[in-house]
C-alpha cells in the first residue's frame, strides 16, 4: 500500500467577510498578522468560500517545516524551508542576521539569496 502524504492543512488564521453575493477572506500570518486578501469569492457559504480562498491563499504562504505554522514570505526562511522564527534568515558566509529585503550582507557584503528562487510548492 501506498502511503500518501497527506495535503497539510492550512491552519492560517483568517478572517471571512461577507461581501455581496460572495465572500472576502483574509488569511494571516502566523508571525506578523500580515494578511492577504483573496478576490471577492462567488459562493453561497462560508465553508466553500473558506475552501476556494485556502486554495488561493496558499500561494501567498509558506509552511514551516519545524512548527508547521504558515507565515507569510516575508517571514520565511526559503533556504531552509522553516519559519524565521524556527530558522532565522542569516548570512550563509559570516552568521549575521539578514532580512528579506537586503540582497547583500551589510557585514561582509555576501549575496544573501538568489534573486529568483524557485517555489517548490506542491500545488495538485
Ligand atoms: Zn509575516
Ligand atoms: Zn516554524
Ligand atoms: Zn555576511
Amino acid at each position: 500500500m501506498v502511503a500518501d502524504r497527506p495535503v497539510p492543512i492550512f491552519t492560517a488564521k483568517y478572517r471571512t467577510v461577507r461581501e455581496g453575493a460572495g465572500f472576502r477572506l483574509t488569511f494571516f500570518c502566523e508571525l506578523c498578522g500580515g494578511g492577504y486578501t483573496t478576490p471577492l469569492l462567488g459562493c453561497d457559504t462560508p465553508k466553500e468560500a473558506l475552501h476556494l480562498g485556502e486554495q488561493d491563499a496558499r500561494l501567498h504562504f509558506n509552511r514551516c517545516e519545524c512548527c508547521h505554522g504558515w507565515v507569510c514570505d516575508e517571514h520565511f526562511n526559503e533556504n531552509r524551508m522553516m519559519c524565521i522564527a524556527c530558522m532565522p534568515r542569516i548570512c550563509t558566509q559570516c552568521g549575521a542576521p539578514a532580512s528579506k529585503s537586503e540582497q547583500f550582507c551589510k557585514v561582509c557584503g555576501a549575496p544573501h539569496f538568489e534573486t529568483c528562487e524557485e517555489r517548490m510548492d506542491d500545488y495538485e
